[in-house]
């Protein structure tokens, strides 16, 4: 027998969003597991309908939509970002009917686009089983049991127990392939404009803002022949852009991305590759730097987070300002411009002054470098999280809502309003001078 099983990426409910390269990569590694199975697979992406620009990234459609009364005081608009709510409903409607739902869930403040989803499948699929995973499932599954009307919560990865978890709704896997097919094997996507690539999942450090280790439990580096496999077979197919989604892309790179970089200028791709997490400062040397300006790196994103020495060291020691500096340099040196390398800070970080903030917007600028100011965003289970609570921030309960990184420091970071928003007129003048 063949199950019909249906696998979605809910829309983004956001008040701001836009596509440097983002794709369900998780839903789509789900897929490809099951893909050895007597099953036929449908899928909706509700965050495939964007304007490709530079590079493959994109402007996503979007509808404006109610607040959710938690959010009735904030001013500004809410967005539903994708494929519009009639869209969807075709989709449903062509696939007619279905044996199980999987959806995927990313981030925590985006729970509510999960909400909406089930809603209308509710409608659609009265009586189908439907299971929700990723990561706000996964760090929030106690909110996710309560609000979302689900028929399981499936927390971890596709290894710990999926096949457990399908079989506990009546579906008997039975293996028809030998080996899975590649995600844009399986037809989900009539473009791909750029393609996401994962060479290692987890990192070895601990950030007390980051919960990259309370989704993978250990840190793994896949092997460079499959990694260079795909990113051929993509090739061939005509994708140029590729987005690594590691987080820790450059450790050990002696060994994984340096003999990876070598086999890619070998077989003389041309391509671009882009760095949206964070890379590393401290690993990259004179030679890594040539390296990935050979291989055609393009954007890079470095993370600082802080120029605070104390705060750099307690949260976790990924990096330096003297390693920052150092990278800058043999990044320079092997031909990259100020405006490919763009460095993140962080604002909003618990105890964390906007002078804080200025002196590191100050210390990057003389680096002559692109300034990212990224909103902290508290998550579950991290040790920052736990500080918020212990000192009476934020309740344990916080509605993963008012994380969203939009307004979470205008709520609790005291801030003033008007001083922050000119240090970002100040961010934005300096990149544009570049
Ligand atoms: S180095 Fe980056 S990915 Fe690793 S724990 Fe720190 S913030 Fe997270």
């Amino acid at each position: 027998m063949t199950y019909r099983v249906l696998l979605i990426n809910p829309w983004i409910y956001d008040f701001a969003a836009y596509n440097f390269w983002a794709r369900p990569l998780g839903l789509l590694k789900v897929a490809e597991f099951l893909s050895q199975f007597n099953l036929k697979l449908f899928f909706i992406d509700c965050c495939d309908s964007f304007i490709v620009k530079k590079y493959g990234t994109g402007k996503y459609s979007y509808q404006i939509v109610e607040k959710p009364d938690i959010l009735r005081n904030i001013p500004k608009k809410y967005k539903r970002y994708g494929i519009s709510l009639d869209e969807f409903i075709d989709k449903l409607k062509e696939i007619s009917h279905v044996d199980l739902i999987l959806i995927t869930s990313i981030m925590a403040y985006w729970w509510y686009g999960v909400n909406e989803v089930v809603n209308i499948i509710r409608e659609k699929f009265p009586n189908i089983p439907i299971v929700i995973g990723g990561i706000y499932a996964t760090l929030y599954k106690e909110h996710a049991k309560e609000k979302i009307n689900a028929d399981s919560i499936y927390t971890g990865q596709i290894e710990d127990r999926l096949i457990d978890n399908i079989s506990n709704f009546g579906i008997k896997l039975k293996r028809v392939r030998e080996q899975s097919k590649f995600w844009w094997q399986l037809g989900f996507y009539n473009k791909i404009p750029y393609a996401p690539i994962l060479t290692s999942t987890g990192c070895p450090f601990r950030c007390h803002y980051c919960a990259s280790s309370l989704i993978y439990k250990s840190f793994e580096q896949r092997k460079i022949e499959e990694v260079i496999n795909e990113i051929e077979e993509l090739y061939n197919m005509g994708v140029r852009d590729f987005a690594f989604y590691d987080d820790a892309l450059l450790y050990k790179s002696e060994t994984h991305l340096e003999p990876l970089l070598r086999e890619i200028i070998k077989r003389n791709f041309q391509l671009r590759f882009h760095t949206p997490n964070g890379l590393h400062a401290r690993f990259i040397n004179k030679n890594v730097a040539q390296l990935m300006k050979k291989a055609g790196f393009k954007t890079l994103r470095l993370s600082l987070e802080t120029v605070n020495i104390k705060r750099q060291i307690e949260t976790g020691g990924k990096v330096t300002n003297e390693e920052l500096e150092k990278a800058v340099f043999y990044l320079k040196e092997a031909g990259f411009l100020s405006q490919d390398i763009g460095v993140y800070i962080m604002y909003g970080l618990p105890e964390q002054s906007l002078d804080e903030v200025r002196v590191g917007v100050d210390f990057l600028k003389k680096l002559k470098v692109r300034i990212h100011l990224t909103e902290f965003s508290p998550i579950k289970g991290t040790y920052y999280w736990d500080e918020l609570v212990k000192k009476g921030v934020i309740p344990d309960d916080l509605d993963p809502l008012l994380t969203n990184n939009t307004i979470f420091s205008e709520l609790f970071s005291g801030y003033s309003k008007e001083e922050l928003q000119r240090l970002k007129i100040e961010v934005n003048q300096f990149n544009l001078l570049l």
